[in-house]
């Protein structure tokens, strides 16, 4: 059940008033954008984190430029609303938080301009480790990434979101865990909601940013901790369908997820079949820098309660 309380231009106000009409242009069209952003419960510290919430500010920022909205207050306020909301909903447990600016208007023509838009951050409880501790399975989906000409890949846009919803029904129902989708031209892009990493020997590789992706904050996460812990430099680069198969590891990280193991696509096993060493590792890491569970990247994560002075 998601949290009451919700924050709607300003206000923090009951969930049921915070429902947009059923004739808002974004109903209808996916005509907004989103973000989703992790709360970290620290039982020891009697905190909780938010994990890169500047960072997920900044990206609505630029998403809602991208479409020609206004985000109407800047990252750093909402950064302090998301505080005060989890404050208001008394949460002490594993969350997510969605932010979305869409346009609630009643018009019903198909144009981005005015028609009245509506920030509303929302919050739910979710488990900070609900992968399968054995790795997932992928499919390389028949659906693929959509191509930023027909709509802007580098903002999260909400009607965007159907192919990856395609995708990840058609793997389900094939029995695998989730989906891999190609770029229109057959190159890697990403899975349904996280970004893919491989490793082929001491190569790190991930699609660049041209390829259709979207820029996921965990992979920067992920590409600065292979460096710190590992003296990995992550290549951005276009990759092969192939590699998929013949590589010796591969993750997915995003925001829910985190760090998920891939051990199988399309059936070939990826390595021996089984988490890699260092996939394991930067998924305990990061798992533990997001709830504040040691002295590395206070940085990235953002005390809600207080409990602890800041240094
Ligand atoms: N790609 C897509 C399509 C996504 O929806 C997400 C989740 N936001 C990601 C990648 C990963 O991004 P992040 O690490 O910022 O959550």
């Amino acid at each position: 059940m998601p949290y009451d309380v919700v924050f709607v231009d300003g206000e923090f106000v009951s969930s049921d008033a915070a429902r947009p009409s059923v004739l808002a242009n974004v109903v209808s069209y996916g005509t907004g954008t989103f973000e989703g952003i992790r709360a970290m419960w620290n039982q020891e510290r009697g905190d909780l984190f938010l994990l890169e919430a500047p960072a997920h500010y900044e990206r609505l920022e630029r998403s809602a430029r991208i479409l020609g909205l206004r985000l109407p207050y800047p990252p750093a306020d909402l950064v302090a609303a998301t505080c005060e909301l989890l404050r208001r909903n008394d949460v002490r447990a594993d969350s997510y938080v969605r932010p979305l600016l869409f346009l609630a208007g009643e018009q019903l023509a198909v144009r981005m301009h005015d028609s009245g838009s509506r920030l509303c951050i929302p919050a739910t409880p979710m488990p900070g480790d609900y992968i399968d501790p054995r790795g997932i399975r992928c499919m390389v989906s028949t659906w693929r990434r959509g191509t930023d000409v027909a709509a802007p890949n580098r903002a999260k846009v909400i009607g965007s979101y159907v192919g990856p919803a395609l995708a990840k029904t058609e793997a389900i129902q094939r029995g695998f865990d989730e989906a891999l989708l190609l770029t229109t031209d057959g190159h890697v892009a990403e899975a349904t909601t996280s970004n893919i990493l491989v490793r082929s020997g001491d190569e790190w590789a991930t699609p660049a940013a041209t390829d259709d992706i979207l820029e996921g904050i965990t992979r920067r996460q992920v590409t600065e901790l292979l460096s710190e812990d590992f003296g990995v430099t992550v290549v951005q680069r276009r990759v092969h369908r192939s590699e998929l198969y013949a590589c010796d590891e591969a993750l997915l990280c995003g925001t829910a997820a985190m760090v998920a193991p891939v051990v199988e696509v399309d059936g070939r096993r990826v390595g021996d079949g089984t988490p890699g060493e260092t996939t394991l590792a930067l998924q305990r890491e990061l798992s533990s820098i997001a709830r504040r569970g040691g002295d590395r990247h206070h940085e990235w994560t953002t005390p809600v309660f207080g409990t602890e002075e800041e240094a």
